[in-house]
Formats: C-alpha cells, structure tokens, sequence
C-alpha cells in the first residue's frame, strides 16, 4: 500500500466514526497545492545532474503549513502528500496553530559530496521559494536533513529576502535563531508518551524493556531519554542492522562507536531489522521508515506497546492486528509530535526575536506532550473499543472541521 492510500483509509476510518459528511471527506483527501520542481545540479566533477523535488501543502485551515523536508531516494508525489497530511492531523492532535506540509528530494543524500549537498539544498529552495515564507510553509528537517541543511534554506531565503528571516525554517542551528532543544524534541516526546503510556496501564517505566528501530536523531534521543528516564534499552538498529543486549545497552556508549564505525554492528550481539521488530520486550519503538511493519510480518511482533516515532511504519492492516494482541499501539500523529510542537516554539521565539532558555522549553513540551495524550485517551474513552490512532484522528478531525465550518468556503 502506497502511504497516500494508507493516509486515506485512516482518515475515512475516524470520519466515519463521527459521521463526517462525505463530501468534507474527499475535501480533506485533496492537498490544497503540491508543486514539483526541477533540481539541476553541479556536481563536483562538472557534469550537471537533475533531481526532482516536491513541496505539499496539504490543508491550511488551521494556520501556516509546517513540516519536514527529506532527502531519500524513495520520495515521491504521494508519499510528499501523505506525510503532508499526516503532518496536518499531528499539528491538530497537539493543537498547535499549523496546517500540514511536506517536502521531499528524490536523491541519495550518503552519495553527495557536502558541496553537492549544499547547492541542490539551495537550488530546491529556490525553487519552492514562491509557496514558503514565516507566515505561508515553514519547513523543518526530517529523514537524512538536519541543522547544516535547514541553515542553507534559512540563508538562501535571506538572501532572496535581503535581510535574514529566521522564521524561514525550523530546526536550524541554535546561533542562527534555533531553539534550545528542538534537535531532542521528537525523541524527548517519544520518551514522554511511552512514560505516560506506563502510566496508564499502572507500569512502572523502570521494570520495561524497549527495542528501537532506528537510531538516528529521533531514535537516539528517543534511546537516551528513556534511559535516564529508567527504561531498559535492549536492542537499537540502523540501517545496516541490529545489536542486542538484554542487560541493557550503553546509549552514549552506543553512539560513540556509530559516530566512529558508520553503524551500530558489533557494539553487542548483532541482530537483523527483522529480529528487532519480532523481540519478546515489553516496549517496541520503530523509529526508522514507514512500512516496517506490515502483514507480512506483523505476526512476529511479541511487544505489547508499541510507540510509533516514524511516520507511519506500520500499515492499517497490521495496526488492526497489533491493536487487537498488543496493550496499546500509540500512532505516529501523537507519538511523535514532540519535533513539530518544539518547531512551533522555535518559530514563536524567531517572531518575537526572544529566546527561551531550555528549560522553558522542555516544560512546555512536557505540558503539550501530556496534554494532548490525555485528550487522545478520552476520545478513545468517549467510542469504546476504536484503535488509538482512529481516536487521535476523530481529535484531529474534530479541530480541522471545525476551523473549517468557521472559516466556511470561498466564494
Ligand atoms: N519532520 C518532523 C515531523 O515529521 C518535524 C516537522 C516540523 O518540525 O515541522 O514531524
């Protein structure tokens, strides 16, 4: 299943729990605009390579479209839209003022050279420079684009601008109006939900083993703060495959040595992405890609939580499975909102030219993070047996349409 139509079933699944109107249905399957863009590079051996790039902008009710940009050799049309909406319903869950978006270059960001990198970095943001702007698209990083790349958008905007607009992007570097812990914040709220997760189910997070697929920014992070929060780390993939270790894994530890040897193989017993996901833990964490879990292999999975902090890893027939064995599947929109809700105070701070210090930060996160696991949670309450994620949707939906009763259509 392609992840537009996967976004699609998930949306006409809540919809029709509420008994949204059809017609407001298939409005809300349209992204309002996606503009495809022509990438000519110069590469560093004078050949000129063309990529392709994508910005959607799925619904703008709410406010400004907001979200990431990636660099992976599967972006396309759909999966752009689909991460677009997704990105909508995530704004709307934690109640920020942002509408959902998405940008994405079709290229192996591993095989450029820095140089390369940064001139089709800033050839892509010419070219959807038209349809971004503080108060229009606000993008951010996302899969293989960090801080070096949203300050060569930041820059380039400027330059186009003139004078520097910081509010450009999100995600940037703390000395060019960055905020104090964005880079944490998506893993921060997954840590966040999983401890309110325990919470729930009467657990303490200390007597939890986790397994995270994943270890990049979300999953490290995800990996550190569950640690020093008293989970027990037992197994972190990448890529290149898995290490395990049921006395608990050295996160920091970890991390030096994938700084020093490309991956994490080899710091304990290795394991393969597939043994990751079908670990006997209490907790599993995909943290990588979509469609990691799918039918195919859903019957392998023992966790009994599951915390999505990928976008969509697992498809709607899988979660049906898992709601049904596991104690709760809690969805990507929710659990991984963390990283959008830190962009929103980053954006805020860059407005208002007035920075916050980390600590204000991390307490608001907490606020929002708690906050909007609890309106889920009472949805979920308010329908009885439904999925987490169709719960976290019908809560989404509930703010877009009603923005959207409002707001009314134009003419
Ligand atoms: N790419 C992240 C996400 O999928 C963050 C988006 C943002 O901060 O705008 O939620």
């Amino acid at each position: 299943m392609n992840p537009y139509e996967m976004a699609c079933v998930q949306l006409e699944r809540a919809a029709e729990m509420i008994n949204l109107r059809e017609d407001v249905v298939e409005y809300l399957k349209v992204p309002d605009r996606v503009i495809e863009v022509k990438i000519p590079v110069k590469m560093d051996d004078g050949r000129i390579e063309v990529f392709t790039g994508y910005r959607a902008q799925h619904c703008g009710i709410r406010g400004p479209y907001k979200g990431g940009i990636r660099y992976h050799p599967n972006v396309n049309r759909d999966e752009v839209v689909a991460l677009a909406m997704w990105m909508t319903w995530k704004c709307a869950v934690v109640n920020i003022p942002f509408g959902g978006g998405k940008g994405g270059v079709r290229v192996d960001p591993k095989k450029l050279s820095e140089s390369e990198l940064e001139r089709l970095t800033r050839r892509y943001t010419a070219a959807i420079l038209p349809i971004i702007g503080p108060e229009r698209d606000i993008p951010a990083p996302d899969l293989y684009t960090d801080e070096r790349v949203m300050a060569w958008i930041m820059d380039t905007y400027s330059v186009y601008k003139g004078y520097a607009v910081p509010g450009i992007v999100t995600g940037k570097p703390v000395e060019l109006g960055g905020s104090l812990g964005r880079k944490s914040a998506t893993g921060r709220g997954v840590a966040i939900i999983t401890r309110e997760v325990a919470k729930l189910l009467g657990e303490d997070l200390k007597n939890l083993t986790v397994a995270i697929q994943g270890f990049g920014n979300v999953g490290y992070h995800a990996a550190k703060i569950l640690s020093e929060m008293g989970a027990k780390i037992v197994a972190v993939s990448d890529s290149k495959g898995g290490v395990l270790n049921w006395e608990g894994l050295d996160i920091e530890a970890l991390f030096e040595h994938k700084k020093r040897t490309g991956s994490v193989l080899n710091f304990a017993e290795n394991i393969t992405n597939e043994e990751l996901l079908s670990l006997d833990v209490d907790v599993l964490i995909p943290a990588a890609i979509e469609n990691v879990i799918t039918k195919d292999n859903v019957r392998n999975v023992k966790a009994r939580i599951i915390v999505e902090a990928a976008n969509g890893p697992i498809t709607p027939e899988a979660e049906e499975y898992l709601d049904k064995k596991c104690e709760l599947v809690v969805p990507d929109i929710l659990a991984n909102a963390g990283g959008v809700v830190v962009s929103y105070f980053e954006w805020v701070q860059d407005l208002e030219r007035y920075f916050w210090d980390e600590e204000r930060v991390n307490s608001e996160l907490e606020r929002i993070m708690v906050r909007a696991f609890e309106d889920v949670v009472k949805t979920k309450r308010e329908f009885g047996a439904i999925l987490m994620r169709d719960a976290a949707m019908i809560l989404a939906l509930r703010r877009v349409v009603k923005a959207l009763e409002l707001r009314g259509i134009f003419p």
